[in-house]
């Protein structure tokens, strides 16, 4: 899909989206598969049986990992250790993601005071965690309660934040912004954001979503898109960060495109923390890809 640059969303889009990101159940099996999956989150929310992984980010001039993204799994006794991607969907619906969330920032922040003062952590946080004071409480106690300088901490909004822009969304970020704390927009060039979000919203950086990232260098079109939201995000003064780095024909055209971050499966997958560890200690990557 084509990033909708230019324009705000069509307001028809939304729901379909929306629909799209809360796991709808069709058949009964489906439901009962859903009920089933919600009772075991909530308990494992209640006991905190979550496990971070982190994917080393790297910046594409000095190979050097710049930071860690915190990506939640979750270690289910039957299904095995569970992504992100197949559970954050029904904790956003049930509202579980509130209690995720504050457990997430927690643990984040603790690890990342083991890292090195130049390693930054970045935590995903979901729009319905922006609705109402509870983030900014959780950030402020998660900083206090692990000593980790704010500027050490990011959060990552996907797009979906941009389907509730108002003036509390816009409130909220300025609000975590003036901590200190940096604010990157995720999955940038997905499709709904339009370039005045760039503007509007206090960011730091954008993540080039990994579809567009995927068809590099062969899609010509994809050059050059990726080429001008390298170059925009630079005007507005905000670092850019690649997802889904898979190739070194991609590291090597996003790197001469002045990209300054990236992340995926070339450098490494999000690795459990006694692994992120060791890779930290040999800081400089050689070549920029150690996978
Ligand atoms: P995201 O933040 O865009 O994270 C990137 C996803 O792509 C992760 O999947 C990661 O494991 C995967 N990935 C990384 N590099 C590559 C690559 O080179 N190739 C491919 N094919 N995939 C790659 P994961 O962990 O399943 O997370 C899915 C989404 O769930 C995340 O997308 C994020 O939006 C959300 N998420 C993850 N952890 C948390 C969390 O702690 N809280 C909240 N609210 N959301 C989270
Ligand atoms: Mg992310
Ligand atoms: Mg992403």
């Amino acid at each position: 899909m084509r990033p909708a640059l230019f324009s705000d969303p069509p307001r028809e889009a939304r729901p379909r989206r929306l629909a799209g990101r809360v796991a709808y159940a069709e058949s009964p099996a489906e439901r009962a598969h859903l009920r089933r999956l919600r009772r075991d989150l909530s308990e494992a929310t209640a006991q905190e049986s979550f496990v971070l992984h982190y994917q080393p980010r790297i910046a594409l001039g000095s190979g050097e990992i710049t930071g860690g993204e915190a990506l939640i799994r979750w270690p289910h006794r039957r299904r095995g250790l569970m992504a992100a991607g197949s559970f954050i969907p029904v904790a956003e619906q049930s509202g579980l993601i509130t209690d995720i969330g504050a457990w997430v920032m927690r643990a984040a922040c603790l690890a990342a005071m083991t890292w090195p003062a130049g390693v930054r952590v970045a935590v995903n946080v979901s729009a319905r965690q922006l609705h109402d004071q509870e983030l900014l409480r959780q950030i402020g106690g998660s900083l206090e309660g692990s000593g980790l300088a704010p500027e050490r901490l990011e959060i990552e909004l996907s797009e979906a934040i941009l389907m509730d822009d108002n003036l509390d969304t816009l409130l909220a970020l300025s609000a975590i912004r003036d901590l200190g704390v940096g604010i990157t927009l995720d999955d940038f060039g997905a499709g709904l954001a339009s370039l005045d979000m760039l503007k509007r919203l206090p960011l730091e950086q954008i993540k080039l979503d990994r579809a567009l990232v995927r068809t590099l260098p062969d899609d010509a079109e994809d050059v050059a898109i990726a080429q001008a939201i390298v170059d925009i995000g630079h005007a507005l003064g905000l670092g850019v960060v690649a997802e889904g780095v898979e190739t070194e024909a991609q590291r090597c055209l996003l790197a001469a495109m002045g990209c300054d971050h990236a992340q995926g499966y070339l450098f490494s997958q999000p690795l459990p923390e006694e692994q992120f560890h060791l890779r930290l200690g040999a800081l400089a990557v050689a070549g920029g890809a150690a996978a």
